[in-house]
């Protein structure tokens, strides 16, 4: 491709609202264009881009057994009614009324396209284990589309869902689609760590996120990890053991003791001169519209997706001051919101977290302005809650459930996920088979998602410094760049169209910037756009030589034309694996 040709424009500043380097190299060096707000144009360079990352999942799909169809992003509300998704998706699913007033929706996921076609295709045991993927544009109304690619409202994703006649074979085909995506991302550039994580709205049991570690706040999921062991999971689902802590208070007698004004676990410790860790907290969650009470140890936090599935709740938010007070003169107390505890509180759904059950002599509010009660303990002053579950968001230095070891906190981006999900979607929408023995049984289902337009970003994220994007090889938009500097320098443009053709002949991508500038502009927007070799053809020429850079490394040598033809096959061979 000839660079005067090509259809790009690099900007001299970046995007007035992009937060993350990924959105802003994208938009600066040409890759995409806003169109609204989580939507995206992509052009030539970002399409280049995403067709390679899509070659490499749809080339190890298809090597794992998995067959490649295209469902409609256009999908009846019919089918989300049977399996009984279209009341609990929320607001993401962008719901639309076709001109006979049909409802209708675009598709976020496909779960119940796909097993309607295995309800009708699918008859015999014989037929599986089957495994169908597509690769196509998603919608999600997501509540705050941002970081440009990492969170868009239309985005592009291979999804793929699995078939089988039992958990057994599940098993294994979530096993094969789990060696699939290693070496994807692994093909892709991208190192990844496979975390355990909560299934979700979705539904199922096990499943595994795919992340992209990165420190900063473009990772939106924080990831702990043991470095002694294998355990990774996401911080919705990890779990930790405690270290050794007070939880005993030093109180002989039950009683209430004044503590004006203290709203806060840290004012309350500090007034009474314990540790936080004989205090009983209580929150207040709205979990459906409904007010619930969350109770935890006082120095802990409350992890919502736990509580949410703890409550079975479709969603949850914490209360306002204003729901707190209203939930209290219902039940007949006068107390401002920080005073709310347990007791008095019968047809209210209370949680309590497992850090709970521990506590002796404890503190707890009562429901009185300015007052406390200590020495409390469960069985006697207030009872247990019904359900004592985790419901806590572990920390850093907690303990690796698996080997006790410290765990640690990184944040990462979830570039693809796999979820076993079972009976789930085969059960509601009625999708059987008939077995070995000729029952009638619903399949059991997998469902294995990447998201191709957020993994190019996150390789952004990943491979970049202050002068541009460092595209891993297999999916940069062009393996090399040729550079002449001067254009008008008849025997450098000679040289430079000569390797330009030898790389093309030999099934090299490869950029010419044939375009009349200075050089300086040539170097900085080859550096933007991130192009992983750069031959520049320069006054060394006269010598028979140019000049061979490697974009991530910086490393340059000066060498023959031939030597760079040679070297840039070397290294795109190599980098593809071929
Ligand atoms: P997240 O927790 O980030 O919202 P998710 O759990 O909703 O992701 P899935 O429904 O499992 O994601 O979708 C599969 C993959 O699609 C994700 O792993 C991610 O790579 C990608 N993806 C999901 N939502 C978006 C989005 N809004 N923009 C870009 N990619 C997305
Ligand atoms: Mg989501």
């Amino acid at each position: 491709m000839r660079m005067s040709h090509l259809f790009f424009e690099t900007l001299r500043d970046f995007p007035a609202d992009a937060e993350v380097t990924s959105h802003k190299f994208l938009v600066r060096a040409g890759y995409i264009r806003k169109l609204t707000n989580g939507i995206y144009n992509y052009l030539p360079l970002m399409w280049r881009v995403l067709k390679k990352v899509e070659n490499i999942v749809r080339e190890e799909m298809d090597r794992a057994g998995a067959q490649e169809i295209l469902m409609p992003f256009l999908q009846p509300k019919e089918l989300w009614e049977e399996s009984g998704r279209w009341d609990v998706y929320g607001k993401e699913l962008m719901r639309l009324k076709d001109r006979h007033g049909k409802d209708m929706c675009l598709g976020p996921t496909h779960e119940e396209i796909v097993t309607a076609i295995a309800r009708e295709g699918v008859r015999s045991y014989k037929q599986l284990p089957l495994n169908l993927y597509q690769i196509q544009s998603k919608f999600r109304d997501e509540i705050r589309p941002r970081f440009g690619l990492l969170r868009g409202r239309e985005f592009i994703m291979k999804d793929a869902y699995s078939f089988d006649r039992n958990e057994e074979d599940m098993q294994k085909s979530y096993k094969i689609m789990a060696d699939a995506y290693t070496r994807i991302f692994d093909r892709c550039g991208l190192e990844t760590k496979p975390v355990q994580s909560d299934s979700g709205a979705i539904g199922g049991n096990i499943s595994h996120e795919y992340m992209v570690i990165t420190q900063t706040d473009s990772g939106e999921n924080d990831v702990f990890y043991c470095d002694d062991c294998d355990y990774a999971a996401n911080s919705n689902h990890a779990v930790s053991v405690l270290p050794e802590a007070k939880t005993t208070g030093d109180w002989d007698k039950a009683e209430k003791v004044s503590t004006p004004n203290a709203r806060t676990i840290k004012e309350l410790a500090e007034m009474l001169k314990i540790e936080e860790t004989v205090i009983c907290k209580c929150l207040v969650y709205i979990a459906d519209k409904e007010p619930v009470l969350a109770l935890i140890r006082g120095d802990k936090t409350v992890e919502e997706t736990k509580l949410m599935n703890a409550l079975q709740a479709k969603e949850i938010r914490t209360a306002s001051d204003a729901e707190i007070e209203e939930l209290m003169v219902n039940h007949g107390f006068d107390a401002r919101p920080g005073f709310i505890g347990p007791k008095g509180f019968d047809d209210v759904k209370i949680v309590a977290d497992n850090s709970v059950k521990e506590l002796k002599n404890f503190v707890m509010a009562v429901n009185e302005n300015d007052v406390h009660f200590v020495g409390a303990n469960f069985g006697i002053d207030v009872e247990l809650p019904k359900i004592v579950t985790d419901i806590r968001l572990v920390e850093a230095g907690e303990m690796c459930p698996q080997c006790h070891k410290p765990l640690k906190v990184t944040r990462g981006i979830e570039v693809g996920n796999i979820f076993q999900l079972g009976t789930k979607y085969s059960k509601a929408m009625n999708a059987t088979f008939t077995d070995e023995n000729g029952n009638e049984v619903p399949f059991v289902m997998g469902c294995y998602g990447i998201g191709i337009s957020r993994t190019a970003a996150a390789a952004v994220e990943r491979h970049h410094d202050e002068y541009g994007i460092k595209w891993p090889i297999a999916i940069a938009p062009y393996h090399v760049i040729v550079v002449p500097v001067n254009v008008q320098d008849e025997l450098q443009m000679k040289i430079a169209e000569e390797i330009y053709n030898k790389l093309l002949e030999n099934g090299i991508e490869v950029l010419i910037d044939d375009r009349d500038d200075r050089a300086g502009v040539k170097f900085k927007d080859a550096d933007l756009i991130g192009i992983p070799l750069r031959i520049t053809a320069g006054k060394t020429v006269q010598e028979g030589l140019v000049e061979f850079k490697v974009r991530e490394t910086g490393e340059v040598v000066k060498i023959t034309p031939d030597e760079a033809v040679s070297k840039t096959i070397e290294t795109v061979k190599a980098a593809l694996k071929v």
